[in-house]
């Protein structure tokens, strides 16, 4: 922890090595079935954590602390961004900052970024006089649940810890509508401060790469007492196991040749919790089933987050398709413009949707100002249903050279490089230039890192269907009802 006293304010904030440090702890991480010795022996891991690392020690930049720190008036310091609660509308502009600077830092491909963990921590701050009416319905431990969420929101802030967060269960068999209770988080055993837990928690994306592990399980009918659990635990905590998926991007890869996949990835895993002891003051909930149902208000500013750095990505892809009309020189032809357009439509209705949900927004019962909720809902819809239209048009900007890439090395070989370099030499730049620039794209829209962005995009925060019964559930729309009974002639 780096506390620095020589600046007014007060700075609490870590430094990338400290942050790199924080993760020799012992956690327990599997890849391709082979127990790791450290997270950073797998590159793609290791490559992640060299950028999130950086996005530390840009807090201490004057470029970007504004982005990614702000003063916290409850401790008197300096704090990550991160942990922001917003109290007012101003206040949802100002933690943007944070979301658009990690959006711009990773291309939009880190869904899971430092500040998105604990957006949800503060979401259940945000309620905290529901969560200080609720008692744990376990004889034997009796968490005090706001108390619990007050000091973990603290040793955020204070400690500038990142978290995964993992509220879904691991697919299985989903004929049966109680299918999911068979790897759900219970509560196996209470015992003198604390209780074991056992289940799984899937996806955990970014868990290996994180300090901590926020979970639940997602409400539906039937979810029994022992399964009504919220909480935080370190991922080292003995009998958490994490098993990664295989490596997508290109860890070590020359630069030229993967600009973006170089640099590894956010990694997803099965995340087993095998008998895990939780501390009855890492506890917000036990065994509360009306607090389950919390996981859309709670996460409401996760679900921002997520809109808002996909309206920071569509920017991106706006850029990427004029690079790609200059360098091939094919802005003048009418149908490719229609086609920048369309990029251009989609990067402008995120963004307004944004900007509606966050001039909607209104107090919780804390005080802390929430996005629109249904606009969110719609916002996200319209961003998942034409994501990958968009991913269309980009390559079908790029034409072949979106795929015909030969790497550095063909560059600069003796017997073909010199054919290459007068081939392939596109609108006032060299072959290898545009190269690079397809490269990029390539990296973005199309190599199996991508693949699994798209896949992210599509499902990481409810997918289409729950998203439309949500818009179905929580819209109001008795005006439009009044309105459509008066013109109708029925009142
Ligand atoms: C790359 C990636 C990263 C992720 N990261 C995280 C994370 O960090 N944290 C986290 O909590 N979750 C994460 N998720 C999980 C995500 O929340 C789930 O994928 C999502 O909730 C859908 O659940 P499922 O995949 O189990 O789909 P399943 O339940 O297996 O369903 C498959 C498909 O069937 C349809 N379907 C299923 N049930 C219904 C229904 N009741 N009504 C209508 N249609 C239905 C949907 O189209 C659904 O996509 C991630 C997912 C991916 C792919």
């Amino acid at each position: 922890m780096n506390q620095m006293t020589d600046t007014k304010p007060v700075r609490r904030l870590r430094t990338g090595a400290e942050y790199k440090a924080s993760l020799n702890d012992g956690r327990r991480v599997w890849v391709e079935g082979q127990e790791l010795g450290s997270v950073f022996d797998a590159p793609h891991l290791a490559a992640g954590i060299d950028v999130l690392a950086e996005m530390f020690d840009d807090q201490f930049s004057p470029e970007h602390a504004g982005d990614t720190t702000y003063f916290e008036p409850r401790l008197g310091a300096v704090v990550s961004r991160s942990w922001q609660a917003p109290m007012s509308r101003e206040d949802l502009a100002e933690r943007r900052r944070m979301i658009e600077y990690t959006a711009r830092k990773t291309a939009g491909t880190y869904g899971r970024p430092p500040d998105l963990g604990p957006s949800i921590a503060m979401g259940l701050w945000a309620y905290l006089p529901t969560f200080r009416k609720k008692k744990s319905t376990f004889a034997g431990l009796s968490p005090d649940f706001a108390e619990n969420i007050e000091r973990y929101m603290e040793y955020g802030q204070l400690n500038g810890i990142t978290c995964a967060e993992s509220l879904t269960g691991p697919q299985n068999d989903r004929s049966q509508p109680l299918a999911q209770a068979a790897s759900l988080l219970r509560v196996t055993a209470v015992e003198k401060g604390g209780v074991r837990i056992s289940g799984a928690k899937s996806v955990g994306s970014i868990a290996a790469q994180t300090n901590e592990i926020f979970f639940t399980n997602l409400a539906y009918e039937g979810t029994p007492p022992e399964a009504c659990i919220w909480g935080s635990i370190p991922i080292a905590t003995e009998g958490l196991k994490l098993v990664s998926r295989e490596c997508l991007s290109n860890p070590g890869a020359d630069p030229h040749d993967h600009p973006l996949n170089h640099k590894g990835e956010e990694a997803d895993q099965l995340v087993i919790f095998d008998d895990v002891f939780v501390p009855q003051d890492r506890i917000f909930n036990l065994g509360d089933q009306e607090l389950v149902s919390y996981y859309g208000r709670t996460c409401n500013w996760a679900h921002w987050h997520i809109l808002s750095r996909l309206a920071v990505k569509a920017q991106l892809f706006v850029g990427c398709a004029q690079l790609v009309l200059d360098i091939l020189g094919t802005a003048r032809f009418q149908p490719v413009q229609a086609l920048v357009a369309n990029l251009i439509q989609y990067a402008q209705t995120l963004r307004a949707f944004v900007l509606a949900a966050e001039a909607q927004a209104q107090p919780t019962e804390q005080g802390v100002f929430a996005p629109d909720i249904p606009l969110l809902t719609a916002g996200r819809m319209y961003s998942i249903q034409h994501y990958p239209n968009m991913i269309h048009t980009l390559q079908e900007l790029c034409g072949q050279g979106l795929v015909m890439r030969f790497g550095r090395k063909a560059f600069e070989n003796p017997d073909i490089g010199h054919h290459l370099v007068e081939l392939l030499p596109g609108h006032g730049v060299s072959g290898i230039e545009k190269e690079r620039v397809m490269n990029f794209i390539w990296d973005l829209t199309t190599s199996s890192h991508a693949g699994r962005v798209a896949l992210f995009e599509n499902v990481n925060a409810t997918p289409a269907p729950i998203l439309r019964t949500r818009l179905f559930n929580e819209y109001d729309r008795s005006a439009h009802v009044t309105l459509a009974r008066k013109l109708a002639g029925l009142d």
